[in-house]
């Protein structure tokens, strides 16, 4: 008789994993607490526009790349996806200049070098290392945390060059790396493009990754993909069951015994695929001593493994005017205004409306967002303590935001709707995301690969899938590791034949 695996959390990892236990053989049973499935991979409607939480970009878009069979494999790429790809990773204005960080990495070399001359030296590195780091691919293969040293030397050997840039960048922070930069606008563009925390490498890697024809937007965004990934697993035969939160789970005997729903329902399975945020597995479900200390270092040095999350404002633009604004992320500088405490001297926004399936004319959306470390989670959970202060403050900075895009594009002037504000709470309260953050940790360690295993210590039958066992994290990590999940139950079954 198959049997059967249970995967608590319906996210890219959840979805995943449950799609590749399918089709080794396993009966799946899928529990997600959200009344549908897709984590921090959503959509939603407000007021009759498209909200896009998620998706800008996704990684392995390129029918050439081995992370591209993946996501074929989870049903999203049909033979006729339509795929967006912005112009630039992103675009500043500032000191009567326009700097863009084109695709097109010689276009943006020669805009960048013209404009700041006094950078030619850091910029030409900079290029060049983006150049290069096109080449490095996304191991799709196994788990890098099972690769033993002489593997991962034989990999390091492999490209010595690109293993030294992501060493490099690894060892210093996007706001320290920007600091560098002589002219402002240079400086503001890379300071602005992601939390200061994160490693310089961030940069350099998502830049690489619009460079290399990788990064694109998959018509149809968040919504449809999740849709095509259930569709997936359903067909497969998986059962999913939403509106279903593990309230407890009993260990015993080196393994776990059985889990309890929140409506006290209790399931027992052969194996069980935690596809839930780890923080919450480890510190509220099953204690801390089944942690690994790779992920244990994760917790304890937030500074060597920062993590990022943002705030966010949604605006529909109430006009189907034609309009002048630009697309992609577009970085501008404006009145200083605070958030989180802090004093935010630029407005980053992104218009939505390359896919005519989602942002129709008259309902197209900007969203307008302020990068946060994970350490700003603490304001965000202390003011929401009190609903009324916590509203107000998350619409305070939305109107802070729409009167600086008004002021910079007079033509969107009474025709910006707030539709919604997300803070790190929101996504915490979502997903039970740990610290409200959205993206896995990153290495400012100088190492830049960090893997977790997706076995778990002591416990026999409990595997982990989850963005947060690979550096980066991301939607590529998630589905990744749902993959790799179900590869080391497979590993474990062999090892006991
Ligand atoms: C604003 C924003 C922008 C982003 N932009 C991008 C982007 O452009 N490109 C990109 O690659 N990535 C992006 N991401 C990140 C991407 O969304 C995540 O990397 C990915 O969705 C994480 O998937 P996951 O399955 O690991 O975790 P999650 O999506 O968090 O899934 C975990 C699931 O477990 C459920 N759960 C938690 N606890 C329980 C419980 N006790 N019982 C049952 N279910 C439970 C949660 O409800 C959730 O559905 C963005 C995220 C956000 C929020």
């Amino acid at each position: 008789m198959n049997k059967t695996v249970m995967i608590i959390g319906g996210g890219v990892a959840g979805l995943s994993a449950g799609i590749h236990a399918r089709q080794a053989g396993y009966k799946v049973e899928l529990y997600e607490m959200n009344p549908g499935v897709g984590g921090q991979c959503s959509a939603w409607k407000r007021k009759g526009y498209h909200i896009d939480n998620c998706l800008r970009f996704l990684a392995g878009c390129q029918n050439t790349e081995p992370l591209y069979e993946v996501w074929r494999n989870t049903g999203i790429f049909p033979d006729d996806i339509r795929l967006f790809r912005d112009p630039y990773l992103c675009c500043i204005e500032m000191n009567r200049n326009t700097l863009h960080l084109w695709s097109d990495l010689e276009r943006a070399r020669k805009e960048l070098l013209k404009a700041a001359p006094e950078d030619k030296t850091a910029l030409s590195t900079f290029f060049s290392n983006v150049a290069k780091l096109q080449r490095a691919s996304i191991p799709c293969e196994s788990s890098q945390a099972d690769a033993g040293v002489i593997k991962r030397f034989h990999a390091f050997l492999a490209d010595p060059a690109v293993s030294k840039i992501k060493k490099d960048y690894s060892s210093i922070t996007l706001g320290k790396y920007a600091d560098a930069f002589k002219n402002e606008a240079v400086r503001t563009m890379f300071r602005s493009y992601a939390a200061n925390t994160l490693p310089a490498l961030t940069l350099l890697q998502d830049y690489a990754l619009y460079a290399s024809g990788s990064a694109a937007f998959p018509a149809g965004g968040s919504a449809v993909m999740i849709s095509r990934m259930r569709d997936r697993l359903e067909t497969l035969g998986g059962r999913i069951y939403t509106s279903s939160r593990v309230q407890s789970i009993s260990c015993a005997h080196n393994g776990i015994r059985d889990v309890t729903l929140s409506d006290g329902k209790k399931i027992k399975a052969d194996y069980y695929i935690w596809a839930a945020d780890p923080y919450s597995l480890f510190f509220d479900h099953i204690g801390t001593r089944y942690l690994d200390p790779a992920l244990r270092a994760v917790y304890e040095h937030p500074d060597k493994y920062p993590a990022s999350t943002g705030f966010q404002v949604f605006f529909g633009i109430d006009t189907d005017e034609e309009l002048t604004l630009p697309s992609g992320l577009f970085i501008f500088p404006c009145e200083p205004f605070t958030a989180a405490g802090r004093t935010c001297k630029v407005c980053r926004i992104r218009l939505s409306d390359s896919d005519v399936s989602l942002f129709s004319r008259e309902r197209r959306v900007l969203r307008c967002s302020i990068p946060e470390s994970a350490s700003q989670f603490s304001f965000w959970e202390q003011l929401a303590s009190d609903k009324d202060a916590y509203h107000t403050e998350k619409y305070r900075i939305g109107q802070e935001m729409r009167e600086r895009i008004e002021k910079r594009f007079p033509a969107l002037k009474d025709h910006l709707v707030i539709l919604n504000t997300c803070s790190p709470v929101t996504f915490s309260r979502w997903c039970n995301a740990y610290q409200g953050c959205y993206k896995g940790f990153r290495c400012l360690d100088g190492r830049a690969d960090h893997s977790i295993p997706n076995t778990v210590r002591h416990l026999h039958n409990l595997f982990l899938a989850s963005q947060w066992l690979q550096s980066g994290g991301g939607l590529h990590s998630a589905v990744l590791e749902g993959k790799f999940a179900v590869q080391a139950i497979q590993k474990h079954e062999q090892g006991r034949r």
